[in-house]
């Protein structure tokens, strides 16, 4: 066999990253020639945690097909979230934690989705069912990423089974997990040297919801505030980006990471679609989301449902 490729999703999060880096190791250990790269640089909490354990950023690609023919994916499926040329190569394996959508491939290959937190949470029981060893950096990217998935635990898409591992991983990996995990998190809320471009770029994805195409950028803070002191700047760029890219709508969902509610900020249209969904009425573009924390979870579904009907 070549080469394989193994990468998270575009935009990448700690568990894009740290799945690919965990997912390549665990080839590795099965004598397949793969690397860990990444559609993107590291985030700051990302940074944070390979700093954290050592770890190289994986290199970032733009495309496969220059390379080798073979990839596995890893936190992702659906190909607008994937690499550009992902149609014309061969998709080895995917594991992930997504709903299923746009997928579609010429061989038979390997695929494990589970509904739990974390993608980093399924390879890490791909490590014990196939009795593989764990290093303590490998277990401290897992861990970093089940942190970042859940925000601690906190979000709805926590399961038992991301404590569980979380809790394993944070022995091998040796730290304490609620000042480690806080700590990592706080990294990467920092947005006050960030551009609205920057911010709004962070941690986002498209989705097709009917006909249109659905942009939802979110980002984590400690202080909601600081980021709508900048409400107009964002719009200004939700808009020119949607005007570039083809967007219909654009939603950013500013997370408080220490209270667990977000705050909604919408452009484009239809905005009316955003009102069923969450049951609400913008007010100056805005809405509070309470207990709201999981894009995956609580606004996806909710949106798309409101798309279909
Ligand atoms: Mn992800
Ligand atoms: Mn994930």
């Amino acid at each position: 066999m070549s080469k394989v490729l193994i990468f998270g999703h575009q935009n990448p999060d700690t568990d894009a990253i740290g799945a690919a880096i965990a997912f390549a190791q665990l080839q590795k250990a099965m004598d397949v020639d793969a690397e860990a790269v990444a559609l993107g640089t590291p985030s700051e909490e990302t940074q944070f945690a390979l700093d954290h354990f050592q770890l190289t950023a994986p290199r970032v690609i733009t495309a496969v097909k220059p390379e080798t023919s073979d990839v596995m994916l890893v936190d992702h499926n659906e190909f607008q979230q994937s690499v550009s040329d992902i149609a014309e190569v061969n998709i080895l394996s995917v594991v992930d934690h997504h709903r299923i959508a746009n997928f579609e491939t010429a061989n038979p290959l390997y695929y494990r989705a589970e509904p739990v937190g974390c993608t980093s949470t399924i390879i890490y029981k791909m490590y014990r069912e196939m009795e593989a060893e764990i290093t303590k950096e490998i277990a401290g990217i897992m861990l970093s990423a089940i942190i970042s998935d859940t925000l601690l635990f906190k979000s709805p898409t926590c399961t038992p089974e991301d404590v569980n591992a979380a809790e394993k991983l944070a022995e091998i990996a040796e730290v304490d997990l609620e000042s480690y995990g806080l700590a990592m998190l706080k990294a990467g809320t920092n947005l006050s040297d960030k551009s609205a471009e920057g911010l709004l770029d962070l941690d986002a994805k498209s989705f097709p919801m009917a006909d249109k195409t659905v942009r939802i950028a979110q980002v984590n803070t400690v202080d909601l505030k600081e980021v709508f002191d900048r409400q107009s700047e964002l719009e200004a760029a939700m808009k020119a980006e949607s005007e570039e890219k083809g967007y219909d709508l654009f939603l950013l969902i500013a997370t408080d990471i220490l209270n667990s509610n977000s705050e909604l900020l919408v452009t484009g249209e239809p905005v009316a679609k955003v009102e069923t969904a969450f049951n609400t009425t913008l007010t100056n573009n805005r809405a509070l989301l309470p207990g709201v924390v999981s894009r995956k979870k609580q606004v996806v579904p909710q949106l798309t449902a409101a798309f279909n009907n």
